[in-house]
């Protein structure tokens, strides 16, 4: 937790910015908030709440066809019955009053006396709890367990009931099928830390996770190491499999929750491998939902939600709602025929096979690929830092993953009887469609401008090598837009194009040693240059002093050609910058 004001009003804070920042959604009553929208009289309502902290939970979920209201506490802790009473009676339109929650002791004990207080008052109004986690109370015992990412499937479907005009009474009912039929179970990684303290809530040590986690700062039930991410989709399946609800069928939908600081590309990592294992238990995924479902402010870690579907509850779960965290519903579109999803290969083919001589030239390119990669690795690093002076550091890697995708993509190409034009156009498609980055597409627009300026009935001389060279320079300038003195890439390979140019007598590889001599000086001097283009020009004046990284590794790439062309194959050189 980074931001705030007094810390002890943050919980008073966010709820203001909440209410403000959703107007068409929820409008701001004592103790929380309401919908902002009409409902018709006699409707059920049906309220959410607890403590703050776990956003989307509880707040954005409240709207048409999701719930009517949600009863704010503080940080981590129950709402007072007076909250709830104040809510319930803003958001009362004469159908009665359900209180939807987690099942922990305050959150029972208040909601409890707001409903004695409502009913006092003539009006029906009851408490129910979500009990959704598997690690906090043994089967035998289920009421016990506290709720904790089910809260969201569990309150859509009930809440989907409320709005078709369903009586208290069937409410109620739905609300109960749909908590049976729910069960999570979560990891985590590293707890969260409450405003204005300096210490989070738990540890986990490094290399371990807490299995069984609450969403209050609750730490694991028990301590293993940390696993993969299939590791973790397995573990946390099999044991939802295992606590399968009585009677249920075998359609499910899945719901991988992040609790704050998990990110949302190790949720999808970890949904693949967690939708794997349902299918291998002949489960049909009907729905999946990844993402940030009810959070522990920043706590590291995840858990999945199964619930098991019946007609009634599938009806629900996909009624239309318009909360501020969760829409659903509104434009039909017909789904894509599978023909049109077929996946079609567009990477390049060898139509016509090359001469013999091309094709020796298309081993020598597979080789030098093969070298240049080795270098890549090695100074992977190195490249990473010198882009981390200024941009963000993934010149190294992306470089790497380009010349390792073109060499294996050549391999494929030569084992096809490609030419030297054909190996070129397909390093240069692979270049592009792996590397990634701003580097990664002139690469591959270097390179392919240098296959299309070759035949596949040559192996190119010096000469020829030159003209395609000062093709791919070309191309690089053409698409990046970016001229020499703009600290880019340019500034080493211009001058590495003219002095193959000029090298006379000596054939290619002296013509590649006097372009690699020419580039390390060029890529050097980089080092007094500001950034005019690219990522590194917000933060320009920083790297003054140091070389560009687009410059540095297109220089020592031709300084790895030149030894290959003089048999060294190793790719081991001094790094430059
Ligand atoms: P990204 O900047 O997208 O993260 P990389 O880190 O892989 O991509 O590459 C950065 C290098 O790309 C820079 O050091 C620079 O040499 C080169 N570069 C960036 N923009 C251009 C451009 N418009 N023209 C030529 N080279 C460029
Ligand atoms: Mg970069």
């Amino acid at each position: 937790m980074h931001l705030m004001n007094d810390p002890a009003d943050f919980p008073a804070e966010l709820l203001e910015g909440f209410v403000e920042a959703n107007p068409r959604h929820v409008r701001g009553v004592p103790g929380g908030a309401v919908r902002a929208t009409k409902s018709p009289k006699g409707k059920v309502s049906f309220l959410v709440g607890g403590g703050t902290g776990h956003y989307p939970a509880f707040a954005g979920w409240v709207g048409p066809g999701f719930a009517d209201g949600v009863v704010c506490g503080n940080i981590f802790a129950s709402p007072s019955a007076a909250q709830a009473y104040s809510v319930a009676k803003a958001a009362d339109h004469g159908g009665g009053v359900l209180f939807a929650f987690g099942n922990y002791a305050g959150d029972v004990l208040h909601f409890g006396q707001a409903c004695e207080r409502l009913k006092a008052e003539g009006i029906d109004a009851r408490a129910l709890v979500v009990t959704d986690d598997i690690a906090s109370a043994p089967k035998s015992d289920i009421s016990s367990r506290r709720g904790i990412a089910g809260d969201m499937p569990v309150f859509k479907i009930a809440s989907a009931a409320a709005e078709e005009g369903a009586d208290i009474d069937e409410v109620d009912r739905v609300f109960t099928k749909a908590n049976d039929r729910t069960r999570s179970f979560g990891v985590a990684f590293s707890g969260c830390t409450l405003p204005g303290a300096t210490e989070p809530l738990f540890t986990v040590p490094e290399g371990k996770m807490g299995v069984g986690l609450g969403i209050h700062g609750e730490p694991g039930i028990d301590e293993v190491e940390l696993g993969t991410a299939d590791d973790v989709a397995t573990l946390l399946v099999d044991g939802l499999l295992d606590d399968r609800p009585d009677g249920a069928a075998s359609r499910v939908l899945a719901i991988v929750n992040g609790l704050g600081s998990c990110s949302y590309e190790e949720l999808f990592v970890t949904y693949r491998s967690v939708a794997r294992r349902l299918r291998e238990a002949d489960l049909e995924i009907v729905e999946a939902q990844v993402g940030e479902h009810a959070t522990s402010l920043d706590m590291g870690g995840m858990s999945v939600t199964l619930v098991w579907l019946d007609e009634e509850l599938e009806r629900y779960w996909f009624a239309p709602c318009d909360s501020p965290a969760f829409i659903r519903g509104g434009i039909e579109a017909e789904p894509l025929a599978e023909s049109a999803t077929e996946t079609v290969d567009l990477s390049v083919q060898v139509t016509t096979p090359g001469s013999a001589a091309s094709q020796a030239g298309a081993r020598e390119v597979a080789r030098g690929l093969g070298a240049v990669a080795r270098m890549l690795s090695a100074n992977r690093k190195h490249l990473g830092d010198l882009d981390a002076v200024a941009g963000d550091g993934d010149h190294g890697t992306g470089m790497e993953r380009g010349a390792l995708a073109a060499q294996e993509t050549v391999e494929r190409l030569v084992a096809d009887s490609a030419g030297v034009r054909t190996a070129l156009v397909g390093a240069g498609d692979s270049w592009s469609d792996r590397a990634g980055g701003t580097s990664g597409a002139l690469w591959g627009a270097l390179l392919t401008a240098a296959g299309n300026a070759l035949a596949d009935e040559e192996s190119p001389d010096a000469r020829a090598q030159g003209l395609a060279l000062r093709a791919g320079l070309d191309a690089v300038q053409r698409i990046g837009e970016a001229g020499p003195g703009d600290k880019t890439m340019l500034d080493a390979l211009i001058p590495m194009v003219e002095a193959f140019e000029q090298a006379d007598g000596g054939g290619a590889g002296a013509a590649w040693r006097r372009a690699a001599q020419a580039g390390r000086r060029a890529a050097e001097a980089t080092a007094d240059l500001e950034p005019k283009v690219g990522r590194a020009r917000p933060l320009a004046s920083r790297s003054v002093g140091h070389a560009d990284p687009g410059a540095v590794s297109v220089a020592m790439v031709a300084e790895v050609i030149a030894q290959v062309f003089d048999g060294d194959d190793s790719g081991s050189i001094s790094p430059i910058g």
